[in-house]
């Protein structure tokens, strides 16, 4: 008997001719995310299924963690193949799988759900149900059948070889990256943005990310740390180009000309309309940003509106109704968590006023952005232009 894994995905809204596209980027993603791990493996489809074919000794436990960060997957389950499709050696085979697959030897009840595509193989399924339960029962008196309710269900399948699986572990689930468009990630270093990327990474969505900076107000650090949050992000989503923009320039332009209450308000649909534009060159989408209703000044549905004013994109914000605790419970599970809270500042935090507006009012943000004059827009060419780009993919 040799191991394989058998790839379980959720088949809603890939019926049809999408099929075979949600499919082929399911395996290209399973083959790079397994790049990294030590063995050799052969990845197939066939009978509408994915397969992990090992080749020789591999690690296990690298492949389980590998494949529960491919979106588009359901369920993993640790298969057993079997050559040889001689009964006897099936019903040895089949009693050594349940040993070594629940070695506690805790009672348990179990089903036996034979499949035989193969019309050549001697027993049917009914028969085959019967005799390897038999066969378990016999071998592992702490077993007892139940038809019903098994704890235990054990799928038999017969084809040109047999596929024995009992257990699924739960993958991420989601839709293959690459199969609904890309969009830019406004990522800072904080706990929020990371998490955002994710949850749209997670339906399917390329993503690409820009940084702003304000060297020497940040640090080489802090441009660190958000490297590090792409990297992780990027475990999931694939590669990310991150764009890193010098923001300085600009900051201090607002600073100087604009109410300091305003300043974060202003600050953000800058970052707003440059990440349009690197949106636009990149061929992304949409934009998404880590915003959550009320989470800060910056973050009222007043500041939103202001925020959303100069986007011609859709801005996707998937936390919007999320919690804090609710969000950092998602960024300690997908691993940014640590990374976000390293102590380094990010742009905004440097400049942030005393006592921001809550409740900005368009117009007057529209007319304190226009004491910023033509050289704003020099200034965002020049930021743009500057922009150092670096190509994140896996950790
Ligand atoms: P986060 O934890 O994602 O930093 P936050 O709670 O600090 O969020 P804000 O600082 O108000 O919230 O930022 C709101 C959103 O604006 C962020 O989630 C992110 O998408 C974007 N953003 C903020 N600062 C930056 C930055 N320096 N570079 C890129 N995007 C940023
Ligand atoms: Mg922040």
């Amino acid at each position: 008997m040799t191991k394989a894994f058998l790839i379980k995905y959720a088949e809603i809204g890939i019926k049809g001719k999408n099929r075979h596209y949600f499919e082929d980027r399911l395996v290209h993603h399973i083959v790079r995310s397994l790049r990294d791990v030590e063995g050799r493996f052969e990845v197939t489809k066939e009978y509408g299924r994915i397969y992990v074919f090992p080749q020789g000794d591999f690690d296990y436990n690298g492949v389980l963690e590998a494949l529960q960060c491919v979106f588009g997957i359901s369920g993993i389950c640790p298969v057993g193949v079997i050559e040889d499709m001689d009964f006897e050696n099936l019903k040895e085979e089949t009693v050594r799988f349940m040993k070594e697959t629940y070695p506690d030897e805790t009672p348990r009840t179990f089903k036996v759900n034979a499949r035989r595509s193969n019309r050549k193989y001697p027993k049917d399924s009914m028969q085959l149900n019967a005799d390897l339960g038999e066969a378990i029962l016999y071998a592992c008196p702490w077993l007892k059948v139940n038809v019903h309710e098994p704890d235990i269900l054990l799928t038999v399948e017969v084809r040109a070889s047999i596929y024995l699986y009992a257990e699924e572990i739960p993958g991420p689930g989601g839709m293959p990256v690459g199969s609904n468009g890309s969009a830019m990630l406004l990522l800072s270093g904080g706990i929020d943005s990371p998490v955002a990327g994710y949850m749209v990474s997670k339906r399917g969505v390329q993503l690409d990310a820009v940084y702003f900076h304000a060297p020497p107000y940040t640090s080489e650090r802090a441009k660190q740390k958000v490297v590090d949050l792409a990297k992780q992000v990027s475990k999931y989503s694939g590669q990310i180009r991150l764009h890193i923009v010098n923001f300085t320039d600009i900051q201090l332009e607002i600073y100087e000309k604009c109410p300091h209450e305003e300043l974060t308000i202003i600050m953000r649909r800058y970052m707003m309309r440059i990440a349009e534009m690197f949106a636009e060159r990149d061929g992304s989408k949409g934009l998404i940003t880590g915003e959550s209703i009320g989470q800060v000044a910056s973050q009222t549905i007043d500041s939103l509106v202001c925020t959303n004013a100069v986007c011609t994109l859709p801005v996707f914000r998937p936390l919007i109704g999320f919690d804090k605790q609710d969000i950092v419970t998602l960024a300690e599970k997908i691993g940014t968590y640590e990374t976000s809270i390293l102590p380094f500042e990010d742009c905004c935090t440097i400049f942030v006023a005393k006592h921001p507006v809550t409740h900005p009012i368009l117009e007057i943000i529209e007319r304190s952005e226009k004491k910023l004059g033509d050289k704003i827009e020099e200034m965002v060419q020049e930021a743009v232009s500057g922009a150092e780009t670096v190509v994140v993919d896996g950790v």
